[in-house]
């Protein structure tokens, strides 16, 4: 009997069933040649199936022959933290150069008079038929008179450019900085495999570390001291935290709200903070500093 479809979730997970229960079935074997047939066709079935769904996988590295492209990819770090879609654009297909028309010359770029007809874009030809001379369109030239010298700068003097085509993926969970994504051409109906190193687009607050994220902030020390709360920024938003967490140790631990882990868990959200406490102090300001931690002195018994 062949397992149920759902019990894999990837397509590594499939590959390895593979493996294990072809060394068996194989006729070479001793296996039945109808169950090898079906089960090599139900295994097509459900690789399919789980590509299409899944057509991201994330490998160790790109191999080194075939056919296929090799590129960057940026993700943003809330990309990589809470996975989900992402549009990207794919090499298509080859098509006619739009900007030289497929002749791979720069229309407007530098030209000189053809040599050939010297520019009137016939040549004079003997037809022996009629015993007298005829004209035709100039072989070299294709009737221009004049030769374009410079090379088309969208195709490269091609004459053909790439396409491409928006696709939408599925962003693997878990993702590092230099992994490389493989997108099966026909998982995405591109031209050839496609390979993708990850590289993270740096943010102004988020660093992702290990299995956490980092939120990087500067705290004025009198909000610590005249708000209830503290405005924060979470993945899932701005947020507000109660100010007293503040008043311990750097970093204040948000458990479970930081990247979404390949086993299904959740990394914590780290706040690293720093309390701002300004320079220069005008004395008027002082003053009322001064009075502030008197009157804290007097109800605290002589401590702040
Ligand atoms: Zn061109
Ligand atoms: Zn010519």
């Amino acid at each position: 009997m062949l397992p149920n479809e759902s019990r894999f979730s990837s397509v590594e997970e499939l590959k390895k069933y593979f493996r294990e229960k072809v060394k068996h079935l194989h006729p070479d074997r001793g296996g039945s040649k109808e169950e090898f047939l079906q089960f090599i066709s139900w295994y097509e079935e459900v690789s399919k199936k789980l590509r299409s769904s899944r057509q991201v996988e994330v490998v160790k590295r790109c191999p080194l022959t075939g056919d296929y492209v090799f590129s960057v990819l940026e993700f943003t770090v809330e990309e990589i933290a809470l996975g989900g879609k992402k549009k990207i654009k794919i090499p298509y297909e080859e098509g006619i150069c739009k900007a030289c028309g497929g002749t791979g010359k720069n229309k407007n770029g530098r030209a000189e008079i053809c040599g050939f007809c010297k520019g009137s874009g016939f040549v004079e030809v003997f037809d022996s038929r009629n015993e007298k001379n005829t004209y035709l369109k100039c072989p070299y030239c294709k009737g221009l008179g004049y030769l374009l010298l410079e090379q088309c700068q969208y195709c490269l003097g091609k004459g053909k450019i790439k396409e491409e085509k928006e696709v939408v993926i599925d962003i693997p969970v878990g993702l590092k900085e230099g992994d490389i994504l493989f997108l099966p051409k026909e998982s995405v109906g591109a031209i050839s495999d496609l390979y993708y190193e990850v590289a993270i687009k740096p943010h102004p607050y988020f660093v992702l570390k290990g299995s956490d994220l980092i939120y990087k902030c500067k705290i004025p020390f009198w909000e610590i001291m005249l708000n209830e709360e503290i405005s924060i920024l979470t993945l899932e938003g701005e947020e507000k935290v109660p100010s007293y967490l503040f008043t311990r140790d750097s970093p204040v631990v948000l458990k479970e709200r930081g990247p979404f882990l390949k086993d299904g868990r959740r990394g914590d959200l780290l706040i690293e903070f720093q309390i701002i406490v300004p320079h220069s102090i005008p004395e008027k300001a002082k003053f009322f500093i001064k009075k502030a931690v008197e009157i804290l002195k007097q109800e605290r018994g002589g401590e702040v």
